[in-house]
């Protein structure tokens, strides 16, 4: 099918639940994507934070190849060697004692409220004052299924599906004194994004994680950090959270998991753990050979090729670079985020609009979220030309932009 015959036949046979831009892609390579002419264009976002290896690495497609020819499925009824392996990696990783696999973000999200609703559970049937209410950060992002949307704070998600899960409350973002006024005995989980990604690159203060700890801590609710953006390397360590030296009780994990393909984990403690038992919780497809496979040649290739120490390197000349370009353009108010999470806030939504709009016309992926900020999530094989040559082009974008429109009838942050 051409081009426009595929974007005439989505507008006909597509639920339509997406704006998408109006490119095709057919072949990555490296950290390039190529359209359907040829078109080579840099790509600074990885699919939302996917791509952890970039296009075509060899070690995914050796991966794949040799699982496919070996088993692709055989439920969760039965073992397979990946889910042990892999497992062992993660729960080094994170700090935490036990994994369970699933197939998206929103997947492991939901493990993880259904099993903080079942410990508070377990806990009351062993005698302890604990109750079912759940506390989320404003600005989060924790999928689109139903408990997940109801752990999420955009009106626009939300309000469309109403009545949602009950027992949801939020607590505004990095306010201690509005946590531990809403944190009682009858809250049996504290959900929070390390670094908040949807939200605008926000990372939750170092103090405000530690007091969500400290309350969980006493009453024995869980805190519940959603790593599935900022996790796997992606600030520069295994988990955001391991910058700060604490850790929860439970995490969750999935974009760049699979360097590609799906598959999502959730990651808890010992204490936790028990509160799920056989036939409990389940997927058919979760944890799968293959899925399971490629994500342990993704993390092998991260050990073996140093990523952390590259992320660190190359997000830290990436802020510097950004911050040099916010000294030269007033438009620009904030430089935000950790290892190659990173984020620009621009002065206003609709020159962040056209400043993203552009990029793409000059062949450079990134996108807009929370309306003025720019989100930079490279693959993490990105080199220092990379960040140069979107630089350089950002630079001549906002220029363009700023001295054509020259109005400063701003809207301001999004955040209030
Ligand atoms: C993307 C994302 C999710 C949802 O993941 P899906 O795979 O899209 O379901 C949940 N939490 C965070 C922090 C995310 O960035």
């Amino acid at each position: 099918m051409k081009f426009e015959d595929i974007r005439a036949a989505e507008a006909r046979l597509l639920v339509t639940t997406y704006e998408r831009n109006p490119i095709c892609f057919v072949r990555g390579e490296g950290v390039l994507l190529f359209d359907e002419k040829g078109a080579a264009y840099l790509d600074m976002l990885s699919g939302i934070g996917v791509n952890a290896l970039g296009h075509g690495h060899p070690a995914i497609q050796e991966a794949l190849d040799k699982q496919s020819r070996k088993l692709l499925h055989v439920s969760n009824l039965f073992f397979h060697e990946g889910q042990a392996e892999l497992a062992l990696r993660l729960t080094e990783m994170t700090g935490l004692d036990r994994a369970f696999f699933c197939n998206s973000g929103t997947e492991a999200w939901e493990a993880a409220l259904k099993l903080a609703r079942a410990y508070a559970t377990l806990r009351r049937s062993e005698g302890h004052r604990l109750g079912t209410k759940i506390l989320a950060l404003e600005h989060g992002f924790h999928g689109r299924t139903m408990g997940s949307v109801s752990t999420t704070h955009k009106q626009k998600y939300r309000e469309p599906f109403e009545p949602l899960v009950p027992g949801v409350e939020f607590v505004r973002f990095n306010d201690i004194a509005d946590l531990e006024e809403k944190f009682s005995n009858e809250v049996c989980a504290i959900c929070l994004e390390t670094v908040q990604g949807e939200g605008g690159i926000y990372p939750v203060s170092k103090e405000f994680f530690a007091a969500a700890r400290k309350l969980t801590s006493e009453t024995g609710a869980l805190l519940i950090a959603d790593e599935i953006q900022c996790g796997l390397g992606r600030t520069g360590e295994w988990c955001a959270y391991r910058h700060y030296g604490i850790l929860p009780d439970v995490t969750t994990l999935a974009k760049p998991l699979g360097g590609g393909i799906p598959i999502g984990a959730m990651l808890c403690n010992e204490e936790a753990a028990r509160a799920f038992t056989p036939g409990m919780h389940g997927t058919t497809f979760g944890g799968g050979p293959l899925a399971c496979a490629v994500a342990i040649a993704v993390i092998d290739t991260m050990r073996r090729d140093n990523l952390l120490q590259h992320i660190q390197e190359t997000g830290k000349y990436f802020v510097q670079q950004l911050q040099s370009l916010a000294q030269r353009h007033t438009c620009i108010v904030d430089v935000r985020g950790m290892g190659l999470m990173l984020g620009m806030e621009l002065s206003d939504a609709e020159l962040a609009k056209q400043a993203t709009t552009q990029m793409m016309e000059r062949r450079i992926l990134i996108n807009r979220t929370n309306e003025t900020v720019l989100r930079f999530l490279p693959p993490y094989i990105i080199e220092k030309k990379h960040i140069e040559q979107t630089i350089h082009t950002l630079d001549e974008i906002l220029t363009n932009l700023t001295t054509v429109a020259a109005s400063p009838a701003a809207a301001h942050g999004a955040r209030g």
